[in-house]
């Protein structure tokens, strides 16, 4: 019998087992890949600070500088604090290392296993039956064990933002000279607001000698439209000029994937002896996709609350968490402004002011059209900042 299982070695997961770990539970973790990370191989942008529970310094592909904001034909780059420390990295490699994090404070992680099903104390799986006095569901997006127990619901297409990624390699010369960068180390991200063929955002990473490039549309748009994420995606990158920026590389990956656009508190962290955690628990901003940092938080926060004071506890933690509450506090902001009519209307007026800061010419019309629209959102955005 094990004081906690955990399904799921993803950042969540290995933040949950570190934590219950160190403070003295015989902890379990099971992951269905071969390898923590092997589900997930791409990279990822990541603040520093909010991995600090693993206490050292997450593998490192770029640190990024720069972030450049590209709307329409407009475009402004902004300098990171250094405070902030912003950093890319493999996903493979920082999965690992947070399991091996785990290990190394005493959980014992099982690949090549996939939880079926949880009763009560059992935990079945595709090898065999464990048990575990606390169990902590660490699943990502798809969590099929947490709603198999009823512990939340599917989402419909007006909670799902679907999102497709292409990662291209050459190398670090390439990836330095066609970025602008200067050194080996130094990164630049890349984020897109666009408006055809449907409103979505875009985003590109650098990594040593790849960039990834990648899109997020509504999943409610998508249906309207009859459109396919994969053909978004395309005509994005032809907009962007994305195809002359990576001639020559070679494609290594496509994936897409589902971001909760929904989540907690709308969903219960815990029921009793289990715990939800990262994604599984809707914990991602579906615009900015900053997913990895409240994973690792929630994910310790859960490690803590089985240790300590239960699943009342865990609720508390979380509330009581900025990073978390911030997300809680703009989902409201963010429930409006995927809107499809919204977001044509906050693009078309980011691109006017993109324009005019880069020397274009600034149309007021759509504001001067939205007064109310402008204000009611003005006021949810002090809500969440406040
Ligand atoms: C295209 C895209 C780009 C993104 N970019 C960023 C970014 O740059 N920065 C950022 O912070 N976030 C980013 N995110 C969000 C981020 O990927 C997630 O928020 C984060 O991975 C959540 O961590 P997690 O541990 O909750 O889940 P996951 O990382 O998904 O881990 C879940 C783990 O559970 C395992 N598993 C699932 N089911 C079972 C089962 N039944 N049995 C055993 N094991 C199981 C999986 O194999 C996996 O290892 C991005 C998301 C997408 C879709």
């Amino acid at each position: 019998m094990y004081d906690l299982i955990i399904v799921g070695s993803g950042p969540a997961g290995s933040a949950s087992a570190l934590v219950a770990s160190k403070m003295g539970l015989k902890t379990l973790v099971i992951e269905r890949g071969s390898e923590p990370g092997a589900k997930n191989v791409s990279g990822a942008m990541v603040r520093v600070e909010d991995l600090r529970v693993f206490g050292a310094e997450p593998p490192l592909e770029r640190e990024v500088r720069r972030v450049r904001l590209v709307l329409g034909k407009g475009e402004v780059e902004i300098n990171v604090r250094p405070r902030d420390r912003l950093i890319t990295t493999g996903r493979l490699k920082l999965d690992k290392w947070m399991a091996s994090q785990a290990e190394q404070a005493g959980a014992l992680v099982l690949n090549k296993t996939t939880a079926l099903k949880v009763e009560g104390e059992k935990v079945v799986t595709d090898r065999g039956e464990v048990y575990g006095k606390s169990i902590i569901l660490a699943e990502g997006a798809n969590p099929l064990v947490s709603m198999d127990m009823g512990l939340r619901r599917d989402l419909t297409p007006e909670e799902t933002v679907q999102t497709v990624k292409e990662v291209y390699s050459l190398n670090k010369d390439e990836v330095n000279k066609r970025l602008g960068l200067s050194s080996d180390l130094e990164g630049i991200s890349v984020r897109y607001l666009f408006q055809d063929p449907v409103p979505g955002a875009g985003f590109l990473y650098t990594y040593k000698d790849s960039i990834a490039f990648g899109i997020g549309v509504h999943m409610r748009s998508l249906l309207r439209h009859k459109l396919r994420p994969q053909d978004v995606l395309e005509e994005v990158k032809r907009y962007l000029g994305i195809p002359e920026l990576v001639k020559g590389f070679s494609l290594r990956e496509y994936s897409a994937k589902i971001i909760p656009e929904n989540g907690y508190p709308e969903w219960r962290p815990c029921s009793g002896n289990v715990y939800l955690v990262g994604d599984a628990l809707g914990l991602v901003n579906p615009i900015t996709f900053n997913g990895i940092g409240p994973a690792v938080i929630s994910g310790a926060l859960a490690g803590e609350s089985v240790a300590r004071d239960g699943c009342e506890g865990y609720e508390r933690s979380l509330l009581r968490d900025p990073e978390i509450s911030q997300i809680v506090k703009g989902r409201s902001l963010i429930r409006e402004l995927v809107k499809e009519e919204n977001l044509r209307f906050y693009v078309s007026s980011a691109i006017d002011v993109a324009t005019s800061w880069t020397g274009g010419s600034i149309s007021m019309s759509g504001i001067r059209e939205n007064p109310w629209k402008l204000m009611k959102h003005a006021l949810l955005l002090m809500e969440v900042t406040a």
